[in-house]
């Protein structure tokens, strides 16, 4: 019985409260957002090896160097506040296969994986292979960061970055690879995968112009608290302008000093 294992247990808890803060935020209405996290290393033999329940489904795309991984993977058109709730009733366990040419759900229910699978499995299969200890790929849909790419002076990686560090310092020492920016692409696609993972060589967060963010990293809470931390310099910089002044921000031998001072 999968549940009986304590250590898949605490991270499978960690995604629902994840999946919580997604919904209480207002980054997940309706299906929006999806998750998936490498559980791999927290299964013994005997579970890896369990019957599936599904035959094996081809992918896309091939994804050599997940061969053998398993991940937990929100199901599709399934809602964050209910995955939150219920992640084995929202979301599965799928193991790949064949080389990674194919995937099987293995438990605890038959629940399909969220359509963004193969874009996901994309990425993972390129942090891997960049030899980068990434277990989580999350996506979701923050108002504020999003109303940022609505502009086009700020779709510039650099300039963005520059701005929403500026507003604080913890976004600066949260986030300091800064974020990546890809042009607006359908949601969903291959085409949308490529271009994020472009942005993944240089950067743990980007965002997808008028749809949303995607953060990668080891540990899922962390993952969320850079979303939340850009979230956060965001509004200080609404707040601002809405209060009718162009926030000065930090200068940039501030944000030098930070740089120093915690070694970034
Ligand atoms: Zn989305």
């Amino acid at each position: 019985m999968i549940r009986d294992n304590k250590p898949l247990m605490a991270e499978i808890d960690r995604i629902a409260e994840v999946a919580g803060y997604l919904w209480e935020k207002g980054w997940a209405e309706r299906n929006g957002g999806n998750i998936s996290v490498n559980i791999t290393r927290l299964l013994t033999a005997e579970e890896l090896s369990m019957t599936p329940l599904t035959t094996d489904i081809a992918l896309e795309e091939p994804v050599e160097a997940l061969n053998g991984q398993v991940f937990y993977v929100t199901g599709t058109g399934k809602r964050m506040r209910y995955v939150a709730k219920a992640p084995f009733c929202h979301g599965a366990l799928i193991g790949i296969t064949a080389g990674g040419t194919s995937y099987h759900i293995l438990a605890e229910k038959p629940i399909a994986p969220t359509s963004e699978l193969p874009s996901h499995l994309l990425m993972h299969n390129y942090l891997r292979t960049s030899g980068r200890q990434t277990n989580v790929v999350l996506h979701t849909h923050p108002t504020d960061l999003i109303g940022l790419t609505h502009c086009t002076p700020y779709l510039d990686s650099e300039k963005l970055t520059r701005l929403l560090w500026s507003m604080i310092p913890e976004c600066r020492i949260v986030v300091p690879g800064g974020i990546g920016i890809v042009p607006y692409e359908i949601p969903g696609t291959l085409a949308l995968a490529h271009a994020t993972i472009k942005q993944l060589s240089r950067n743990d967060v980007v965002f997808w112009e008028k749809h949303g963010v995607l953060a990668v990293g080891e540990d899922i809470i962390d993952c969320f608290d850079a979303i939340d931390t850009l979230s956060k310099s965001a509004q200080i910089y609404f707040s601002a302008r809405a209060a009718g002044y162009e926030p000065e921000g930090m200068t940039n031998r501030q944000l030098d000093d930070l740089a120093e001072a915690f070694r970034l």
